[in-house]
């Protein structure tokens, strides 16, 4: 038998080629764009770029380069101490080319740049203010670094036009170390979102759980707690998928069952929205859900 016959049923998806999607994957080479979707292989890119039931086309944008300043144990992405200069034209880029796309909904997020003065925060403003303008319509969700949980740097992200705000807390309070970077950590990621609600109490705010790495289910519940007394609005929880032998392991492949009972107790705490599902990722279908739930 193969390795991989370890991997449940529940985890195995196609891998997306229908024409949409070719299209789609055509059109941002021309643009010179970089989608996490495509970069993490990520098996939702069918349902998420052809737009699901209500037609709401999402996309999730990598800005501020392709190497991190940090290196989190379940992550991908490459990382350096000093990684190339940031590009000056890629926030007016980055907005004619979405502006082109005519993409109903967009996810930007970034690498931490722990390398710049401020961690990209103006940067990373001047994109969504950039997108705000040029595409007046389309429904912008940031994923953000930590900033270091510095207000000043927070504040002009939170301000400059976007819809929703996220930024993920990963893991249970005591796996943290073990997870991320020694330079996260639980408190200063729930600052960040606390911080982001009492900037702007109008702004969604959203969060997301990897399960799958060791955590026992009462830390579930209490992160999920925390996150709702810091005033987050929406939270996501998916399975931890390792990237490679070089990352950390996968600790046990949680049940749809589990994933729906954690649906439920969000559903209990409040949140206005819960992904729950193995396959669930944090931009998993964002805009269809912002367009469903919240428009209504
Ligand atoms: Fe990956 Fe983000 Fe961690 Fe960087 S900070 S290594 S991009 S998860
Ligand atoms: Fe892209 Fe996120 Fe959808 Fe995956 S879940 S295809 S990364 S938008």
């Amino acid at each position: 038998a193969s390795k991989h016959t370890r991997l449940p049923q529940w985890l195995k998806t196609d891998i997306p080629t229908g024409g949409n999607v070719t299209k789609i994957r055509k059109t941002l080479r021309d643009l010179k764009l970089h989608t996490v979707c495509e970069e993490a292989r990520c098996p939702n890119m069918g349902e998420c770029w052809g737009g699901g039931k209500h037609g709401t086309a999402t996309a999730t944008i990598m800005i501020m380069g392709d190497t991190c300043t940090r290196g989190c144990r379940f992550c991908s992405v490459k990382t350096s101490k000093n990684p190339a200069a940031l590009d000056p034209l890629e926030p007016t880029n980055v907005a004619t080319a979405l502006a082109a796309w005519g993409l109903d909904y967009v996810v930007l997020t970034s690498v931490d740049r722990d390398d710049l003065p401020d961690f990209g925060s103006a940067h990373f403003a001047a994109t969504v203010n950039n997108i705000r303008q040029m595409a007046p319509q389309m429904m912008i969700e940031c994923l953000t670094p930590d900033f270091l949980g510095r207000p000043e740097l927070i504040e002009p992200v939170a301000l400059s036009g976007l819809d929703v705000y996220a930024h993920n807390i990963e893991t249970v309070e005591s796996l943290q170390r073990m997870v991320r970077d020694h330079r996260a950590n639980y408190k200063q990621s729930m600052f960040v979102l606390q911080h982001v609600k009492q900037t702007k109490p109008t702004l969604l705010t959203k969060s997301s759980i990897m399960l799958g790495v060791g955590e026992k289910d009462e830390e579930v519940l209490q992160t999920m707690k925390d996150l709702r007394s810091a005033g987050v609005d929406i939270v996501t929880l998916g399975q931890y998928m390792r990237p490679t032998k070089r990352h950390m392991k996968v600790h046990e492949y949680v049940t749809p069952e589990k994933f729906k009972h954690w649906e439920q107790v969000g559903n209990e705490l409040g949140f206005l929205y819960t992904a729950s599902g193995p396959l669930v990722r944090s931009s998993y279908k964002a805009g269809e859900f912002f367009i469903s739930e919240i428009l209504r």
